[in-house]
């Protein structure tokens, strides 16, 4: 298998924060790294607890949360689904395939201000971008008569969505 070059940065990062990098953190971290799925924190708790029998599930939440609060990973919202954690430091959005579910990593042009109409004199410090849309094996799998279908079968369960609020 091939050695993550990143948990180093991770320790590091840790050590800048004044973190211990508890055997637990580093459990949570690595499973994030280990498969870039975005996965909730529920997910990351089956993972890990496959390599660490006795972590629990508030430990994992706790880990998360400290991980979230000092920029180590990323937290990511898709609608009103259960959070999902990223753990790609590199500035980077999120494209949400609604087919699939799938969410990638979408890089950034050099340019913060690149592509956005700013209010004169503004300027960015942090990109918080997501995009929906279909990945690349969805595009292709969808026909265009099955796309009109989804769109619409999707603005019904927005429909449904608004009227239960
Ligand atoms: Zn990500
Ligand atoms: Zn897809």
């Amino acid at each position: 298998m091939k050695k993550n070059p990143s948990i180093p940065a991770y320790e590091s990062a840790m050590g800048r924060e004044g973190l211990r990098l508890t055997p637990q953190r580093r459990q949570v971290y690595e499973v994030l790294m280990n498969k870039r799925d975005h996965p909730t924190a529920t997910e990351v708790f089956l993972r890990a607890q496959k390599r660490m029998p006795s972590i629990s599930l508030a430990t994992v939440y706790n880990c998360l949360e400290t991980m979230v609060v000092n920029g180590l990973v990323k937290a990511v919202h898709v609608d009103r689904e259960p959070t999902r954690y990223c753990a790609n430091l590199q500035e980077h959005g999120h494209f949400h395939c609604t087919e699939c579910g799938h969410i990638s990593d979408i890089e950034f042009s050099d340019s913060r201000e690149q592509g956005w109409t700013l209010p004169s004199g503004f300027l960015v410090t942090q990109h918080d971008v997501s995009l929906r849309g279909l990945c690349a094996e969805c595009a292709t799998n969808v026909k265009t008569s099955s796309l009109k279908h989804s769109k619409n079968a999707h603005q019904h369960t927005k429909q449904l969505q608004n009227l239960k609020k």
